[in-house]
């Protein structure tokens, strides 16, 4: 799989976590560069848009972007 397509405006992938940046760059080789369809910022991006990303959700937050895609 190539380069997620939104790594160019992507709020994680721009400044990671201030506080955890090494845990950043390990989850921006596990997502970012192979395997954007598994990450969570992703998935609420290609089914009810990124205006519903919130800002802070990290890629491995799954539960939390099931919980924004079945509201709708
Ligand atoms: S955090 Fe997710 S949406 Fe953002 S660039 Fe990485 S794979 Fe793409």
């Amino acid at each position: 799989m190539v380069q997620c397509e939104y790594t160019e405006t992507c709020a994680f992938y721009k400044e990671g976590m201030a506080d955890r940046p090494a845990i950043a760059n390990m989850m921006r080789k596990k997502y970012c560069a192979r395997n954007q369809s598994a990450c969570a910022r992703y998935m609420i991006i290609k089914t009810v848009g990124k205006d519903r990303v919130p800002v802070d959700l990290v890629p491995n937050d799954v539960d939390t972007a099931r919980n924004i895609i079945a509201e709708g």
